[in-house]
């Protein structure tokens, strides 16, 4: 396994277990602020789809990377990576940009690039 999958999976280790405690949270509060209580627990589904989240494509630089995964169940999403003196760290999240589905074109009028991500394909994304 290369040391990127290995980091990669150790973030989502770690990210599950953060949604875990901010999902328990969430839930202990409802009863509170909410005349309904969800018999189903959608907290479940919610971090099931996000620790699943794969690498399907990595492509290696000396000191960057970009890893692209299968996302969460909403999109793909690509992860830009940069190397530090300890270790590798995620520089930013983007989500494939749903308007144009990645490819960064849709021809209106005039305009050639895709005005949601700016012809890029990608948007802006969370962790
Ligand atoms: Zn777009």
């Amino acid at each position: 396994m290369h040391e990127i999958e290995q980091f990669f999976s150790r973030y989502v280790a770690e990210r599950t277990k953060r949604d875990r405690a901010y999902w328990e949270y969430h839930s202990s509060l409802r009863p509170q602020f909410f005349t309904t209580v969800p018999q189903d627990d959608p907290g479940k589904e919610w971090i099931a789809k996000r620790e699943a989240e794969s690498i399907i494509k990595l492509e290696l630089g000396a000191d960057r990377a970009e890893v692209r995964t299968s996302g969460e169940g909403m999109g793909l999403k690509r992860y830009i990576l940069s190397r530090l003196a300890d270790g590798w760290r995620i520089e930013r999240v983007e989500c494939a940009c749903p308007f144009c589905n990645e490819s960064g074109g849709i021809a209106v009028g005039e305009r050639k690039s895709c005005k949601f991500c700016k012809g890029s394909g990608w948007r802006k994304g969370s962790d």
